[in-house]
């Protein structure tokens, strides 16, 4: 049974839905004018929609100019331009960046000045040059996403597929023609480059339909550390500590594994603020906040509470001794906040434990004897940790 694809219809198919994607993209612009990335894929979109009607229309029009060179300059731009906008999207100013879109000018311009000093009005050079040109683009462009850090990675990894598969392409059609070309090759290889056609436009299609949803996945992720994060340290914010401690204590009551809290709360701080400035202050708490996450382990779940109080849920596991780590943690902030940006902070902290016991019937039970530790340990002197009802004993380091 044959296979036939109507070419015509095709083209006008994909230039149809190119243009609408384009359209979409350049609404999302406009709605989200600081996120250039979508003008230049918009922008994208229809370099590749105007491509390829003009050179579709190498058919009813005989002029070289506009039906090859033309249709090849809007073509080998619309890969460009999706590098440009990925390169947008990826980020921060830094000097290698702008080296790289340095790179990418120089590139474009070559690829301007070739294909005119090239033209002859015979279209083999210019496809030649413009797949070579796409090819080497879409490995810049996996390049560029395997640099870039979003969660979830569906979009990037979907991205990847597409460019490498459309990289692979392209160098195949740069082949062929470059087979046809020398003369090299007696057989019909327009049934090969037919193939090669269809398949760039289906890819073409295909990564303009996946670039949206890599941008809001990264706004989705960006939105969310706002929302669980707190701004000055990176750890939880009160609701999300809230929320993952409760998980655990869930976890932990079925399971009947053991868990901790700890209250922590800066000691004098509004002295610390008072002599050394707001500033300083924020910088101690950065310091808090860091010493913590290095001092725990990665599943521990750690948060900042309150303006200068911190709360941390501890999974205890066998050889685990809650009295060792919050003298290690009592210890490690004593020592890393006496001095702060070359001042004599001396920074310390009052902390009150609790282990989960059976009288705990839920993780604010935990909180609330946590806290009432961390009052007693306030009280008789700061600097030190006091445990819940359940574990009398109390330590100083
Ligand atoms: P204590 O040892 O009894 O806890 O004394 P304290 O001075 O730490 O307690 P108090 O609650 O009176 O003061 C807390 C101070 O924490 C007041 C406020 O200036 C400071 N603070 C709260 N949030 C922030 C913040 O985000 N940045 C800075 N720099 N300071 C903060
Ligand atoms: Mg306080
Ligand atoms: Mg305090």
């Amino acid at each position: 049974m044959g296979f036939t694809v109507h070419l015509p219809t095709l083209l006008l198919l994909s230039v149809a839905i190119n243009l609408l994607i384009g359209g979409l993209l350049w609404a999302i612009f406009k709605l989200r004018s600081r996120q250039h990335c979508f003008r230049l894929w918009a922008l994208a979109c229809m370099a590749f929609a105007a491509g390829t009607l003009i050179a579709g229309s190498r058919a009813f029009i005989d002029a070289p100019w506009i039906t090859v060179f033309l249709a090849h300059v809007f073509l080998g731009f619309s890969p460009f331009l999706v590098l440009a906008g990925l390169q947008r999207f990826s980020g921060r100013a830094s000097r290698k960046t702008r080296r790289f879109r340095q790179v990418l000018r120089f590139s474009a311009a070559s690829y301007l000045l070739i294909l005119l000093l090239s033209f002859h009005g015979d279209p083999l050079n210019a496809r030649l040059l413009t797949a070579l040109f796409s090819a080497a683009i879409f490995s810049f462009a996996v390049y560029t996403l395997s640099k870039l850090d979003t969660t979830p990675s569906l979009p990037v990894r979907i991205l990847k597929v597409l460019f490498t598969v459309h990289g692979i392409l392209m160098m195949s059609q740069a082949l062929v023609i470059g087979v046809d070309w020398l003369g090299l090759n007696q057989t019909n290889t327009g049934f090969l480059l037919r193939l090669i056609l269809i398949n760039h436009i289906l890819l073409a299609t295909a990564t303009a339909l996946a670039l949206p949803l890599l941008a809001f996945t990264q706004s989705e992720q960006r939105l969310r550390i706002m929302a669980e994060r707190d701004g000055l340290t990176g750890l939880f914010n009160r609701r999300s500590l809230f929320r993952e401690g409760i998980r655990a204590f869930d976890k932990a009551a079925q399971s009947q594994a053991q868990l901790a809290v700890l209250m922590m709360d800066l000691d004098h701080f509004k002295q610390v603020n008072d002599r050394w400035g707001h500033a300083a202050g924020d910088e101690a708490l950065r310091l808090v906040g860091r010493t913590l996450r290095h001092e725990l382990r990665d599943d521990d779940i750690i948060g900042r509470v309150g303006g200068e109080e911190f709360a941390v849920v501890l999974r205890i596991t066998g050889d685990d001794d809650v009295r060792i780590i919050t003298h290690r943690l009592l210890e490690a902030i004593a020592t890393n906040g006496q001095e702060i940006q070359g001042l004599p902070l001396y920074i310390s902290v009052s902390i009150g434990g609790v282990e989960k016991a059976d009288h705990h019937k839920t993780f604010a039970d935990m909180m609330i004897e946590a806290d009432s530790a961390l009052y007693n340990a306030k009280n008789k002197g700061r600097n030190r940790v006091e445990f819940g009802q359940l574990t009398p004993e109390t330590t100083t380091p």
